[in-house]
C-alpha cells in the first residue's frame, strides 16, 4: 500500500477499507508514514467526512496503537467522562470528585488543550506538586483506595491520538468531525472504565458551532462505545460563553 493512493481515494470522496486504515495508523506511528501525507489525509478528511465504518476503524486502529488498561481490578462500575472541549471547561474538577462522593469509582484520564480550548491537564499541572504522571498500579490503588484518581493519559496509551491530536492542532483539521469522534472515543475506550459519559459542546466557543453538528458527533461516539460494549451517553452543553467567572488555568482552578 502507498499513503498517497489512499490520501487520493479520501480526496475523491472514496470509502477506506479496515486494512487501509490499519495500514495507515499503523505507518503514522512507526514513522513510516510521515507528518505531511498525514496532515493531507487529516484535511482530506475534513472535507470529504468519513462514513461511520470508516469511523469505527478508525478508533479501533488508535485504540490497538497503544496499551489498553485493565480496570477489572477495581470493584464496582468504573466511570468516566469527556469533554470536547470548550472555553473556562473546568466541568471536570467539579464533576469527579462528586461522582466519586457518591461512591461510583472515577478513574479518569485527562488530556491537554486542543485549538483554543483549555484541557483539564493543563489546569491539574497548574496546582504546585500535583502528580499527572502516575504508574497503571498506581492509579488502580488510588482508586481502590479513595474512589477517585484524576491523571495525565499514559504515554503508552493511544499514540496515534497524541502524534495526530499534535498535528491537527497546527493543520487547521481539528473541528473534523470523524476525527474528533475517534480521538475521544480511541481515549476512552484504552482507558478501560465501563460507562463513559460525553459533554458534547456546542456554540462559538465549541468545535461543533450547531445543534445538528454536535447531534451527529454525540450520535456517532454513542454508537462507538455501545458498539465495543461500553455504556456510553452524551449530553450537548451550551459553550456560546466562557464557562464559569475565570479563564486561565490557575485562575480556574
Ligand atoms: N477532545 C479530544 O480528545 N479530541 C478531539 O479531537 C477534540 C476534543
Amino acid at each position: 500500500m502507498r499513503a498517497v493512493d489512499l490520501i487520493q481515494k479520501k480526496r475523491n470522496g472514496g470509502q477506506l477499507t479496515t486494512e487501509e486504515i490499519q495500514w495507515l495508523i499503523g505507518g503514522y506511528v512507526k514513522g513510516t508514514v510521515p507528518d505531511y501525507q498525514m496532515s493531507a489525509f487529516a484535511m482530506a478528511t475534513y472535507f470529504k467526512g468519513m462514513t461511520m465504518a470508516e469511523t469505527r476503524d478508525l478508533t479501533m486502529a488508535m485504540v490497538a496503537s497503544g496499551d489498553q488498561l485493565d480496570l477489572s481490578a477495581i470493584p464496582g462500575i468504573k466511570v468516566d467522562k469527556h469533554s470536547t472541549g470548550g472555553v473556562g471547561d473546568k466541568v471536570t474538577l467539579l464533576l469527579a470528585p462528586l461522582v466519586a462522593s457518591f461512591g461510583v469509582p472515577v478513574a479518569k484520564m485527562s488530556g491537554k488543550g486542543l485549538g483554543h480550548t483549555g484541557g483539564t491537564l493543563d489546569k491539574l499541572e497548574s496546582i504546585k506538586g500535583y502528580q499527572i504522571e502516575v504508574a497503571e498500579a498506581a492509579f488502580i490503588k488510588q482508586v481502590q483506595d479513595i474512589g477517585i484518581a484524576v491523571i495525565g493519559q499514559s504515554e503508552q496509551m493511544v499514540k496515534a491520538d497524541k502524534l495526530l491530536y499534535a498535528l491537527r492542532d497546527v493543520t487547521a483539521t481539528v473541528d473534523t468531525m470523524p476525527l474528533i469522534a475517534s480521538s475521544v472515543m480511541s481515549k476512552k475506550i484504552a482507558a478501560g472504565s465501563d460507562a463513559i459519559m460525553l459533554d458534547v459542546t456546542v456554540g462559538d466557543g465549541a468545535f461543533m458551532k450547531t445543534v445538528e453538528e454536535a447531534e451527529k458527533l454525540s450520535r456517532t461516539m454513542v454508537d462507538l462505545g455501545k458498539e465495543v460494549g461500553r455504556q456510553t451517553i452524551a449530553v450537548m452543553t451550551n459553550m456560546s460563553q466562557p464557562l464559569g467567572q475565570a479563564i486561565g488555568n490557575r485562575l480556574e482552578v
